[in-house]
């Protein structure tokens, strides 16, 4: 391998020169600490940065196996690498002057949840490392100016290395804490499968937002706390004891005024899927992971799904077991979406009725009355959730302000007051034979069995023939492959542009490799897994660069 050194006089000799002369730049160098490997030179320098690598063994980066022998105690601590790194080169961005992107140093952002990244990789096997960064490397117009680099790659990088990336200058209370945070965390979903319960929200949680765009926690926020019934303790690793509210299996309905903090404690569901860095508020808020959150999504597409368990008999006869339009209503949208979730292995629904299609969710009495059950294709979701819970496993949550229809089928009743919960099942049971239930029988329950076949849409078969089919990545709100477009903006829990990224990968590597006209999409799905799993492996077994 060629030495610090040698890039330094490498960096020296094409000063001045046209741009592309960076690209000789390619390659591992070994630094003091860390091997500095540049990957891919951008073209100019208002292309996308360069990507560059920074690799420590396993004996310099020294963590403690104790803060990464579990896949989730690495997910964490690789976070928590990543946001110090990130805070480390903050300060020297763009320092190094030049046109364009010249001076860019770039890693990956994390927000409020824990997430797999490829930016920080820790390899469990020798405990080495590898960051992922972009640089923008420098030059005025075209022309290089690589004494520019040169301060950024040995006078900015390695300090920053050094102080956030090896264990012997970081806090050991705080890396600890990251490992012991996530036990808790994991112990927490551990024990809603023994209690049976969807979800935990620990008493003393914060669950508001500081604004619409700041994921933040909201300052001076009402403080989560469980309603007596519904409270459980439960006996963490290293917390110790934790109570909060434990929301059973089956149908619960949140209910309470405009404003009450339904919709948030909701949302605060949602993102329960992941687990929160400390001092998020949401550290111990803890939902099934398989939760899925459900709304309607007008206009979106919908290929050979099967949704005849909410809708049949369609004016015109099309057929509803196997439903294909290329812009859905509100019910047939929402409908979908319940199927697509069951048929990914959900089993637990989340519904806000604000962003629900009312006839999907729910029929009223006067209306049945007056528009009889053999002229309506919909059965409403009202009349489905209890089967799905008591025939398929699937709870649901669901946030209702307005319809009362829900409170016939629900388990558990929680009330939301002024930002505080109360369990008021019994009140509403005891109202119950008062408004008597409207619903008749629906018709027969059967979950639809997935058979789609996932293939390569022609328009994209047509395009391949001519080009390779590039991703596009905007943002968390879609990607796009070829010409056609994946609208993500209603898949809720979606988090970081980077997920949308790897969807985008994902999805291509599918088309390419494994759409054969007979797999179906959750065979398609599982073989994906698969792969991920031996890409880990495959890191894992990779040696460790050679001081
Ligand atoms: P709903 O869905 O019941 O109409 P929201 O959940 O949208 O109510 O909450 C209404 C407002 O109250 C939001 O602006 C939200 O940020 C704020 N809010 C929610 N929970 C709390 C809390 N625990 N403390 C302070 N403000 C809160
Ligand atoms: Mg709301």
């Amino acid at each position: 391998m060629q030495s610090a050194n040698d890039l330094k006089q490498l960096l020296f000799g094409i000063n001045h020169k046209s741009y592309p002369a960076y690209k000789s730049t390619r390659g591992a160098y070994q630094f003091p600490r860390y091997t500095l490997s540049i990957d891919h030179v951008q073209g100019d320098p208002f292309a996308a940065p360069s990507r560059v690598s920074v690799h420590i063994n396993g004996k310099t980066a020294a963590f403690p196996t104790s803060l990464y022998d579990t896949y989730e105690k690495r997910v964490a601590l690789q976070d928590y690498l990543l946001r110090q790194f990130a805070r480390a080169i903050a300060p020297y961005s763009f320092r190094a002057k030049g046109s364009g992107k010249s001076g860019l140093l770039g890693v990956s952002r994390c927000g409020q949840e824990i997430l797999e990244r490829t930016a920080c990789v820790l390899n469990p096997s020798d405990g080495s490392l590898i960051v992922n960064m972009e640089i923008g490397f420098p030059a005025n117009g075209r022309t290089i100016a690589s004494q520019e680099l040169i301060r950024i790659l040995f006078d900015f990088l390695p300090g920053c290395v050094e102080k956030s990336l090896l264990y012997r200058s970081l806090d050991p209370k705080a890396c600890a804490g990251v490992a012991r945070l996530c036990e808790d965390q994991q112990a927490i979903r551990a024990a809603l499968k023994e209690k049976g319960l969807t979800a935990f929200i620990a008493d003393g949680s914060i669950l508001p937002r500081e604004t619409g765009v700041s994921d933040l926690p909201m300052k001076h926020a009402v403080p989560f706390v469980s309603p007596e019934s519904l409270r459980v303790t439960l006996d963490l690793p290293n917390r110790g004891s934790i109570s909060g509210m434990g929301i059973p299996l089956g149908v619960t309905l949140i209910v309470g005024g405009g404003f009450h903090g339904k919709s948030t404690l909701l949302q605060a569901l949602e993102r329960g899927v992941y687990n929160h860095i400390a001092g998020d508020g949401r550290e111990y808020v803890i939902t099934d992971a398989s939760a899925v959150k459900l709304r309607s999504e007008d206009s979106r597409s919908i290929s050979n799904v099967d949704i005849s368990l909410f809708i049949h008999d369609l004016p015109g006869k099309s057929d509803t077991t196997s439903f294909s339009t290329a812009d859905a209503s509100g019910s047939t949208s929402q409908a979908a979406n319940v199927i697509e979730g069951i048929e990914a292995g959900t089993s637990l629904f989340l519904i806000d009725e604000d962003t629900s299609a009312t006839n999907f969710m729910v029929r009223d009495a006067f209306m049945q009355r007056v528009i009889s059950r053999s002229k309506e294709p919909i059965t409403p979701f009202v009349e489905r959730a209890r089967q799905l819970y008591e025939q398929a496993g699937i709870s649901t949550i669901l946030v209702a302000g307005s319809s009362g229809a829900f409170f016939h089928i629900a388990d558990t009743v929680i009330q939301m007051d002024s930002y505080r919960p109360f369990d008021i099942t019994e009140k509403v049971k005891e109202l119950c034979p008062e408004y008597p239930d409207a619903a008749g029988m629906p018709p027969v329950f059967q979950l639809p069995q997935s058979r789609r076949i996932m293939s390569v849409p022609k328009e994209l078969q047509r395009e391949r023939q001519r080009r390779p089919l590039k991703v596009k990545v905007h943002g968390i709100d879609s990607f796009s492959i070829g010409k056609e477009t994946v609208d993500l903006r209603y898949v809720e829990q979606l988090e970081d542009g980077e997920q949308t990224a790897s969807l985008g990968r994902l999805l291509e590597y599918a088309l390419e490799y494994l759409t054969d006209g007979k797999r179906t999409i959750p065979q398609i799905v599982s073989l994906l897994e698969e792969k991920l799993e031996a890409e880990r492996e495959r890191t894992r077994r990779m040696k460790e660069y050679e001081e």
